[in-house]
C-alpha cells in the first residue's frame, strides 16, 4: 500500500490513510533494547505485538476505557485516532523488577501491596528520567487535571490487565503505557505488548516479556506466543 509514513520509531511506523480522522500502525520486527544499544531483527514479533496489543486494547474498550485503537486490520497493522502524544512514559509496578530494584534496592520479586504509578519523561537523548509531579508541572509536560486522569486510567488499566492475566496464570509485574490528547480528552495510545510488560509465568516464573531479548534468556517469539496463546489468541 502507497502511503506517507509519518513517524518511524523502533518498533513501529505511522503511516496517514485516506481519512485524516484514522492512521495506520505497522509493527515492525525490529527488537531493541538499553536506549537502542541492543539490536535484532526477530521475524514473527511484529505479528505477536500487534495481535497482543490489539487484542488487549479491544478487552480494554470493552471495560469503557477510551483509546486512539479502531482495529485490527492485518497480521502487523491496526487502525488508530491520530492523537498528541504526552511526551510521558508512565509505569505500573505490581511486583518489583528492572530499574526499580536497582534504584530503591528492593528485592526482584517484592509484591507491593498496593501499585506504584511511575512517570518517566520521553527523551531517549536524557535516558527517559523519572519525574515527579513538580518536575512535570515545571517543563509544561501535562496539566495536573490531565496528570490525574492519567494516573486515574493507568491504575483502571492495571486492574483490568491484572485479572485478564492472572485468568491465564501469568503474573503482571510492571508494564509502561502511553496517553495522547484528542478533541480535549485523554486517550490511551500506543501499544500494550510483552514489548511493554513484565510477565511471569505463575507457577515457574519464567519471563514472557522483552527481559528474554534484553538479558538473553531465550528465545522472545516463543514467549511472546505463550502470551497470545494463554489470551485466547490463535496458536500458530
Ligand atoms: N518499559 C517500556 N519502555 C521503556 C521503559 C520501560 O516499555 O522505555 C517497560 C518495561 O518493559 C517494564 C516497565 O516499563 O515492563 C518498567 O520498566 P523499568 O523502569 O523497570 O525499566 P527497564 O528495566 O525496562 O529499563
Amino acid at each position: 500500500m502507497e502511503s506517507v509514513c509519518l513517524y518511524e520509531g523502533k518498533a513501529k511506523r505511522i503511516f496517514k490513510t485516506g481519512d485524516p480522522d484514522v492512521l495506520r500502525i505497522a509493527y515492525k520486527d525490529d527488537a531493541t533494547a538499553f536506549n537502542g544499544e541492543k539490536m535484532e531483527v526477530l521475524e514473527g514479533k511484529g505479528r505477536l505485538n500487534n495481535e497482543i496489543s490489539s487484542l488487549i486494547f479491544e478487552r480494554l474498550q470493552e471495560a469503557g476505557l477510551d483509546s486512539h485503537f479502531i482495529e485490527r486490520i492485518s497480521e502487523t497493522e491496526q487502525l488508530v485516532r491520530p492523537v498528541e502524544i504526552v511526551p510521558l512514559e508512565v509505569v505500573v509496578r505490581n511486583i518489583a523488577a528492572g530499574s526499580l530494584v536497582k534504584r530503591l534496592g528492593v528485592k526482584r520479586g517484592y509484591a507491593f501491596e498496593t501499585p506504584i504509578v511511575e512517570f518517566y519523561y520521553k527523551d531517549d537523548e536524557l535516558g527517559d528520567p523519572l519525574l515527579n509531579e513538580a518536575h512535570i508541572a515545571a517543563l509544561k509536560l501535562a496539566e495536573p487535571e490531565e496528570l490525574k486522569q492519567m494516573q486515574e486510567m493507568a491504575l483502571r488499566v492495571n486492574e483490568k490487565l491484572l485479572h485478564l492475566f492472572s485468568e491465564s496464570g501469568v503474573d503482571l509485574v510492571d508494564f509502561k503505557i502511553e496517553f495522547g490528547r484528542r478533541e480535549g480528552k485523554i486517550l490511551l495510545a500506543d501499544e500494550i505488548s510483552p514489548d511493554t510488560c513484565r510477565l511471569w509465568d505463575q507457577k515457574t516464573g519464567d519471563s514472557f516479556d522483552k527481559d528474554l531479548f534484553r538479558f538473553s534468556q531465550g528465545n522472545l517469539q516463543d514467549g511472546y506466543k505463550m502470551i497470545l496463546q494463554r489470551l485466547g489468541g490463535r496458536k500458530s
